[in-house]
């Protein structure tokens, strides 16, 4: 793989786009190309096949687009030009990038997104479209239906390369990298360049070009990065504490699991937070009906897994909180990349106890970045040492009864130092009740018993012991301000495998809703 040079930064019109680009670029208030930009135009205008490291928020998707609107030809009608993308908001935010570039040079742009109607995706095909935006799935579906045709495409996009491998996409993606012709351009662009992505780069690609980012600036310099510790009991409370000293317009907070999130959501807005939860698995208007409330500013705070988040790409987000640690490098960047996008200013704050410290050493190790210690006093966020308590321990100690003392499950949590580096986790101790949390629990480690895995192979509650009743009742209450949506879910008998939460992603193949 050849380096790409960092020459001196280039104006949009000295990258030699189309006026019609350049007028469309100023309409939207684009002046300027971002650093991902002025490196990835000019390769992928030559024809180049490129591995770029970007995230969301760094420009990337013009990075892309572009080039490749610009060598499309709207005369002929074939499909040119294919990107494929991990979730279908993301995949509905590149479309409506496309559109809004595309439409100047008379470039039509379709969506292959899964989980929406199939017929009418078909019925649109016959429009021609030179640039088509899909899932996989979907994608493979209907090359494979003969409804989309490769052998005119010239450029494929797989955007979150690494995201399209660890939801397990990938095959998908080969499967339609083998529908083109071999001399096709193939651009990945990438959070991380993972050795899986390397691997399928050198596999699939010719020479390509690669644009890294050097280890600081995988996440944006605009970005504050601080923590502040507490007891595991009094995160909930530190939480809220921060969120009033930081007023943040927009904010979202992460956590590990989805168990939690209701009852968190229920107590956060007790604390005066407008909050809400977003479920990665919420059926689809829930998803965009919780989104569109946090975009007019009804709702400030988001809780969130890192799945549910990803690939949002949501303008005035000012601050991002883990609640829980985020389980390694890689996802830290992704969460941190929800804010300080495009040259804002964004704060990140790790809400984390002693023993949590270790992780956040080692992200600072590992991306070359400085997190730094504050402390809650007086209403404010202090920098250690300014705090009139002055002791390393940053909250007094939840009151009896306050929320901070009844977190539920948090309250029981252990951490589970035996996990490596960077993946300690908080294990939530489950009954062996089939809960909807259990049902979309991380997938469970190879010989771990019934209740770890969230219970389906568990024996049914008559035989369990008081004490495992006594939990799934704790469940049960604390479910009590989940989602009708994800209550229903519960109901529903259990099958197979307890499954990772599935984000905003595309509906198994075949499926034809909405
Ligand atoms: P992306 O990284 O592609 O998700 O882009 C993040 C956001 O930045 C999008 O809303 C873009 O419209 C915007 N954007 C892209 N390029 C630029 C640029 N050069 N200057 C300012 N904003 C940009």
């Amino acid at each position: 793989m050849s380096e790409s040079t960092n020459e001196p930064q280039l104006s949009f019109e000295q990258l030699n786009l189309r006026p019609e680009l350049l007028q469309a670029l100023q309409a939207r208030g684009i002046t300027s190309p971002s650093p991902i930009q002025a490196e990835s135009i000019p390769h992928v205008l030559k024809g180049k096949d490129l591995i770029a490291q970007s995230q969301t928020g760094s420009g990337k998707t013009l990075a892309y687009l572009l080039p490749i609107l610009q060598r499309l030809d709207p005369a002929d009608k074939g499909l040119q030009a294919v990107v494929i993308a991990p979730t279908r908001e993301l995949g509905m935010q590149i479309l409506s990038e496309a559109e809004h570039y595309g439409d100047p040079l008379g470039i039509r742009s379709q969506a292959l997104i899964g989980g929406a109607a199939l017929s009418r995706q078909v019925e649109k095909l016959r429009l021609h479209p030179h640039l088509i935006v899909g899932t996989p799935g979907r994608v493979l579906e209907l090359i494979k239906a003969r409804k989309v045709k490769m052998h005119e495409v010239r450029t494929i996009v797989a955007d979150e390369a690494d995201q399209l491998i660890s939801l397990g996409m990938i095959e998908d993606v080969k499967q339609i990298l083998k529908s083109a012709l071999r001399d096709r351009q193939l651009l990945f662009f990438s959070a991380t360049i993972t050795p899986e992505v390397q691997r399928i780069a050198d596999r699939w690609m010719n020479e390509p070009v690669g644009v890294a980012m050097r280890p600081e600036q995988r996440t944006a310099g605009t970005i504050e990065h601080l923590y502040v510790r507490c007891d595991e009991r009094d995160k909930l409370e530190t939480l809220r504490r921060a969120f009033h000293a930081l007023k943040p317009k927009a904010a979202l907070v992460f956590v590990n699991e989805i168990e939690p999130i209701a009852e968190l959501v229920a107590k956060l807005e007790f604390g005066a937070i407008p909050t809400a939860a977003l479920y990665g698995d919420a059926p689809k208007q829930e998803r965009t009906k919780v989104l569109s409330r946090f975009r007019e500013g009804k709702v400030r705070l988001l809780v969130a897994t890192d799945i549910a988040a990803r690939g949002l790409d949501i303008k005035g987000i000012t601050h991002v909180f883990h609640l829980d640690p985020a389980s390694d490098a890689d996802h830290y960047v992704h969460r941190v990349g929800r804010t300080g996008r495009m040259g804002e200013h964004g704060v990140s704050v790790a809400i984390i106890t002693e023993r949590e410290a270790f992780i956040l050493r080692k992200f600072e190790e590992q991306l070359g970045i400085r997190i730094e210690p504050r402390s809650l006093a007086a209403g404010k966020l202090l920098e250690l040492g300014h705090a009139k308590s002055g002791g390393r321990r940053a909250e007094p100690p939840a009151q009896p009864g306050t929320a901070a003392s009844a977190r539920g499950p948090v309250k029981e949590a252990a951490l589970d130092t035996s996990a490596p580096a960077g993946k300690a986790k908080r294990t939530v101790k489950t009954s062996a009740a089939a809960t909807p949390a259990a049902s979309l629990r991380k997938p469970a480690k190879p010989g771990a018993s019934p209740a770890a895995t969230g219970g389906d192979t568990a024996p049914p509650r008559s035989s369990e012991r008081p004490r495992e009743r006594e939990r799934a009742r704790e469940r049960d209450k604390k479910n009590k301000g989940a989602p009708k949506w994800l209550k229903a879910k519960q109901q529903q008998p259990q099958q197979a495998q307890p499954k990772q939460e599935q984000p905003n992603q595309e509906q198994p193949k075949g499926s034809d809703k909405t």
